[in-house]
């Protein structure tokens, strides 16, 4: 017997439930991917998340044909290609794991229509707790962090398992070549399940709890783009660190948890992708230069400069700075939170549609935040989490002659560099307005 692992967002052999249970199916199994034009289309497959990609797919390549087996690799649209490699394999059933995006929604009602009854979706692939596993009492989620937390601790887990060590692969399924593609960010990370067990090795978890918020120290677990691609199942993860123990590792659990918040949201809503969680007073203010100049790092404000500069450089940003920056732009500048998510989605390498709308809807005020009306003062979140300006010296290095903090207000000491597009004392005032809390 024959079955089909069609891989989506969980490129990995360690704890794949999608894999394990088409292995437990059938005696062959084909490991599917399938490179899909309509990603493409509606503007998701930046050139970072391509890179990225294609990495993930040369590695799980790799690791496959290290167990006898090897990735069949098609262009199209995935139900109509599960469907034909079911017919030429003979399969009897395809596994896949269940999406939150509406985008995964239509994959997967395409896939039901095509394969009926041989299609099997597999729960908690993509995130610790399965979307809709823990609601409140009558509703279909949670809208509040918190009591969800609450909920989601006591959660039933399943038990991670380890990586197939033979899977065998029927011959004669011609496969299309892995893809090439240059990222837009010399700094990407190295895609792939490989870089993602090193990375977790190698990176100090019990430094989590003092580090994370430290821009300068770089205390994070950088887990996002393997998280997102699925080369670390968030299960595994979750179950690894509840066994160190210790408080840096209850910490890292705890965001974790913020990721499944938010998958359990969009699953429910997948409309706040796009339009406002909780619907706001007011419109938005239109600035093309403005918004130029925040999306380039020239805001004359370093702090956020330099969170704006490292997301160019690496594809990726420091979750301080992710705060900070988005909420420059949205309760700063007043400018619309899609203006900033669509560009973090451009660049981000983890650019993940749960995580990024509805963290930008948080910051915003439209979205799960208990205090909407919360503004970050730029200065004070520079002076508190780069407080000798490191960070800001990395990032901006025109500036990294200042010395010490007065790095982070360069009106009075570097003239040349952009004037800051809202003056410091209009900030304060801005920010009296906005009952600024942070
Ligand atoms: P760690 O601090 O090591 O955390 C471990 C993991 O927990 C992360 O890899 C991530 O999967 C999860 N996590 C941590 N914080 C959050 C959070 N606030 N919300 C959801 N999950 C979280 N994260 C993305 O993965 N993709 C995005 O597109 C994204 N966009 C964001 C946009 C804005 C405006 C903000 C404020 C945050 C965004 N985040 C996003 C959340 C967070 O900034 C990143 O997950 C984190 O910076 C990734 O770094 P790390 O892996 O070192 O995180």
């Amino acid at each position: 017997t024959v079955a089909v692992a069609l891989f989506t967002q969980d490129l990995r052999l360690h704890d794949n439930p999608v894999l394990h249970a088409a292995r437990h199916a059938a005696d062959q199994v084909v490991p599917l991917f399938v490179l899909d034009p309509d990603v493409a289309a509606v503007g998701f497959a930046a050139p970072n998340r391509q890179a990225f990609l294609a990495a993930c797919l040369a590695d799980l390549d790799a690791s496959l044909r290290r167990i006898g087996s090897r990735l069949v690799l098609r262009h199209g649209d995935p139900a109509e290609q599960a469907a034909r490699i079911a017919a030429e394999a003979d399969a009897d059933t395809v596994h896949v794991a269940a999406g939150v995006s509406a985008f995964a929604r239509r994959r997967e009602t395409r896939l039901r229509r095509l394969l009926g009854r041989r299609l099997h979706v597999h729960e908690a692939v993509l995130t610790v707790v399965p979307p809709g596993r823990v609601t409140p009492a009558g509703r279909d989620h949670y809208a509040v962090f918190t009591p969800y937390h609450r909920a989601w601790q006591q959660a039933p887990r399943r038990s991670p398992h380890g990586a197939p060590r033979r899977l065998d692969t029927p011959d004669g399924i011609g496969s299309a070549e892995l893809p090439a593609a240059r990222p837009h960010s010399p700094g990407l990370p190295p895609g792939g399940e490989s870089a993602a067990r090193q990375q977790w090795r190698r990176w100090d978890v019990d430094g989590y709890a003092d580090l994370h918020d430290a821009l300068a120290a770089d205390g994070t677990s950088r887990l996002s783009p393997y998280l997102h691609f699925g080369c670390l199942s968030a299960g595994e993860l979750a179950a690894r660190a509840r066994a160190h123990g210790g408080d840096g590792a209850e910490a890292f659990v705890r965001q974790l948890a913020w990721r499944d918040f938010h998958h359990q949201l969009l699953a429910a809503r997948p409309e706040a992708a796009h339009r406002d969680y909780r619907p706001r007073d007011g419109g938005w203010h239109r600035d093309e230069r403005e918004a130029d100049a925040w999306r380039e790092g020239r805001t004359g404000y370093p702090i956020v400069d330099a969170g704006m500069r490292q997301l160019e450089h690496e594809g990726w940003m420091h979750n301080r700075a992710r705060l900070l920056t988005a909420s420059f732009l949205t309760k700063t500048l007043h400018h619309d939170w899609r203006v900033g998510a669509a560009h973090f989605l451009r660049l981000l390498v983890d650019g993940d549609l749960a995580n990024n709308q509805l963290n930008w809807q948080w910051v915003a005020g439209t979205g799960t935040d208990t205090r909407p009306n919360r503004v970050l003062n730029p200065l004070r979140q520079a002076d508190r989490y780069d407080p000798d300006g490191a960070y800001v010296r990395r990032w901006v290095p025109e500036l990294a002659h200042l010395p010490g903090p007065s790095i982070h207000r360069p009106w009075l000491l570097a003239p040349d560099y952009p004037a800051p597009l809202v003056a410091p004392e209009d900030l304060a005032l801005r920010l009296r307005t906005a009952r600024a809390l942070d």
